[in-house]
């Protein structure tokens, strides 16, 4: 009998299955959160907790629900307790509500226990509501390592109303999370024809422009049209760019040095999307150290501008780390530069003194003109 050979392929998951998007619209998207199951686990933060129980619970009230939490973070000992409520509840499906640590570990659960799962997002800090990837920590915070998911979520409720429950300091976090993409994705698609990844790479440098164009007006009148537009680009259209582009437009540096600075002893003040902000100065700053890259300079220079009118940091005072010591600072580098770190999809090597003397110049004046 001739064997058949089983297909090799990658699935393309740009987008979750559903979408529902408006004001005040978690009551009436019951109907297609039913439509999943009869058992949610929801999983949320220490601080969604609350806003879960007076927002989100009543309207749920139908289902048999069990709440519980990521603590101690979206890592390994979370995942482990959260599946094994996931057998002792009997759930058949997993509502995560929050930011973008709740929605990676609800996704994660979701994905390793094979159920569906439902995003409902409570600030516009990251794209975790739309994406197939989960990011996983250390209990105490650190980066570990991302897991590409099966699959994209079931169901992303956005309801305005609940984002606007947040601080605005995580939509200005959100904004410098999305901007990455545009610097990141050019250069980790490289030189690909790839319809799709050409695509994600130009929705890219629209959603920067959008960001760059509505960014600032929009943060300053929450609730407004274009604080929603800016919701719009940095939940759900960054998430396109994710999933459009895959494999090919991955993380570069500006993550790389988030991921190194989380496992700094001293961060605890600031969110992955004023990480990742200054992490892309950092990118754009070796692309002029090492190659002497114009364009980039420009694109420094411009986000400079546009971080301090808008609240994002600029340098390690920024991010609350003036008083991180030379040794900290070289260890962190190092954890960056490993062999497996996303620093090296940049087209040129870099070392950790060169990563150093980057992460220290964010801020510094151009000589060329
Ligand atoms: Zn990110």
């Amino acid at each position: 009998m001739k064997q058949t050979k089983k297909a090799q392929f990658t699935p393309i998951l740009v987008a979750p299955s559903q979408v529902i998007k408006g004001e005040k619209i978690l009551g009436e998207s019951l109907g297609a959160i039913a439509s999943l199951g009869k058992r949610p686990l929801i999983i949320g933060g220490e601080k969604t907790e609350s806003l879960i129980k007076r927002e989100i619970k009543p309207i749920l009230e139908q289902f048999n629900l069990f709440l519980s939490k990521y603590s101690p973070d979206c890592s390994e000992t979370s995942l482990k307790t959260l599946k094994a409520q996931v057998s002792e509840h009997k759930s058949d499906f997993i509502i995560g509500v929050g930011g973008g640590k709740a929605l990676d570990t609800a996704k994660l659960v979701a994905n390793q226990c094979n159920l569906p799962v439902v995003t409902i997002p409570t600030s516009g800090a990251t794209c975790a509501a739309w994406t197939a990837l989960s990011n996983v920590y250390t209990d105490k915070g650190g980066f570990l390592y991302d897991v590409p998911l099966s699959k994209s979520p079931d169901l992303l409720i956005l309801d305005y109303e609940l984002i606007k429950t947040a601080p605005n300091r995580t939509l200005i976090a959100g904004i410098g999370d999305a901007l990455a993409k545009w610097y990141e994705a050019s250069i980790s698609s490289g030189h690909s024809q790839a319809t799709l990844t050409i695509a994600a790479v130009q929705q890219g440098r629209i959603l920067r422009d959008i960001l760059l164009q509505k960014g600032v007006t929009g943060v300053q009148n929450p609730g407004g049209e274009e604080w929603k537009e800016v919701v719009d680009a940095t939940v759900l259209l960054a998430g396109v760019i994710g999933g459009l582009g895959g494999a090919n437009c991955r993380t570069v540096a500006a993550h790389a040095v988030h991921n190194g600075l989380t496992h700094l002893q001293s961060d605890y003040y600031t969110l992955h999307g004023e990480k990742v902000a200054y992490g892309i100065l950092v990118q754009l700053r070796l692309e002029e150290m090492v190659q002497n890259n114009q364009l980039a300079i420009s694109a420094r220079e411009q986000l400079l501008k546009f971080y301090s009118e808008i609240g994002l940091p600029q340098s390690l005072e920024d991010l609350g780390l003036a008083k991180v010591t030379l040794s900290e600072l070289r260890n962190c580098a190092e954890w960056i530069c490993k062999s497996d770190s996303d620093i090296h999809r940049l087209p040129f090597r870099v070392t950790p003194e060169q990563l150093i003397a980057a992460m220290v110049s964010t801020k510094v004046k151009s000589l060329v003109k």
